[in-house]
């Protein structure tokens, strides 16, 4: 019987109202077998016209937009740190005249390990960067090269000091677990490995095999082994106890800081704030409409190119759509919205709050979803108290069967 007073866990600090800006860099000097994201190797001969497209867009997003309030931009690829500094320092400054940056914001870029030595870390600080995210993905070099990753371990170990002497005090490591032919062993000495380096943030992914990709072939070659689930659960699991003996928060599914470290700008995305995603590919939530940019670069490039007039549109994504750089968007429905809300938050230690949900999209969480509150809290997979909910600590592993409940409600209700 259930008869403990349950504590609410702490909110993670104030939810940011402002548009978050995201920056997408599809430049790869190659590509790692396992990656489906929109990024290209061999095409750097774009990138001045990419650049120019790409502040281009910011413009006009800033003037369709009356200037909007940001106080997270986000680098993110594609591997921004592969563009010379100076190309990023022109889009810092077109975002600086677009939008009303925030003195405090923070700026973060993404980096390969091999792309930086101590002056050019200087010099994304000097530009503006005050946050990067390092992708390490493994401190073993038989498992970076079977990642098809460019570095070796001491180079990655190089590139976080490198960064530090050159004047960044918040960085995030990104570690990879759950890889072909990848040991306990090695998953606990790449841990170790990153707690030494002591970096604010720490994210760990779960690898996928993602459809056609080169990963997918090999392994079902049988070249590779497929992923070992119970491994890679031992795995997280491991990574939960090592790093909170140290002091780290666990405070999202894949994602641990030192106290106020969060990543801000993923805060936006799992609290469903609003942002703004341009280059192609990337994704916005910008009043209440998800849109999606085109994917190739080539034609973004192009579209933007000719898209000399000003817009007859006066609404901001009808004129986006009028460039032709708007592949797909429209308004969610409330119910959709609440839904995405529920699995984004769920994803967080603070979970989420029904009186958010019933403010912001008119759904009666606690009535309209009784049934699976009911069988997921008998479960011990969610629980709750006041007026929040969450996934308990020691169930975050499984948290997949607590967001398919809501995704399949959502789906097969037509509410
Ligand atoms: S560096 Fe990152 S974005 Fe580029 S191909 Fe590799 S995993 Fe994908």
């Amino acid at each position: 019987m259930d008869t403990g007073k349950r504590i609410v866990p702490p909110r993670l600090g104030v939810p940011d109202e402002a548009l978050a800006l995201y920056v997408h860099i599809p430049f790869c000097e190659t590509k790692c077998p396992y990656c489906d994201f929109n990024t290209y190797a061999q095409i750097e001969g774009l990138i001045p016209d990419y650049v120019a497209a790409l502040q281009h867009e910011i413009e006009r997003w800033g003037a369709l937009l009356s200037k909007p309030q940001t106080n997270t931009i986000f680098f993110g690829g594609g591997t921004p740190s592969y563009l010379p500094v100076h190309d990023l320092g022109h889009v810092m400054s077109t975002i600086r005249e677009a939008f009303a940056v925030d003195s405090a914001a923070e700026i973060s870029l993404e980096a390969n390990p091999g792309d930086v030595d101590p002056e050019r870390a200087a010099l994304l600080r000097a530009v503006g960067f005050n946050r990067v995210s390092v992708g390490v993905q493994s401190f073993d070099d038989g498992l970076l090269k079977m990642l098809g990753r460019r570095h070796d371990a001491k180079t990655a170990m190089g590139a976080i000091r490198n960064f530090r002497d050159g004047g960044f005090d918040s960085i995030n490591l990104d570690l990879m677990f759950g890889l072909p032919d990848q040991s306990l062993e090695q998953w606990a000495n790449s841990l170790n490995m990153a707690l030494e380096l002591d970096t604010e943030h720490i994210s760990l992914y779960g690898l996928t095999i993602e459809p056609n990709t080169p990963l997918e072939v090999i392994v079902e070659k049988g070249d590779l082994p497929e992923p070992d689930a119970d491994l890679a659960a031992d795995m997280y699991l491991l990574a939960c106890e090592q790093l909170e003996a140290v002091g780290y928060l666990h405070y999202e599914i894949s994602n641990w800081c030192k106290p106020d470290k969060f990543a801000r700008h993923n805060l936006v995305y799992w609290r469903s704030g609003e942002y703004l995603g341009v280059g192609p590919g990337a994704h916005s939530y910008v009043g209440g409409r998800r849109f999606e940019t085109i994917r190739s670069p080539r034609q973004y490039v192009e579209a933007l190119r000719s898209a000399s007039d000003l817009p007859t549109e006066s609404d901001a994504l009808a004129a986006m759509k009028q460039i032709g750089i708007i592949a797909s968007g429209g308004p969610d429905s409330d119910r959709q919205q609440a839904a995405d809300f529920l699995m984004m938050g769920l994803r967080l230690s603070e979970g989420i709050s029904s009186a958010e949900i019933e403010t912001k999209f008119g759904v009666d969480f606690p009535t309209q979803y009784q049934d699976e509150i009911k069988r997921l809290h008998a479960s011990g997979l969610l629980d709750f108290a006041e007026d929040r909910y969450w996934i308990p600590h020691d169930q975050w592993l499984v948290g997949n069967e607590v967001f398919s409940q809501f995704v399949e409600l959502d789906t097969t209700s037509g509410g």
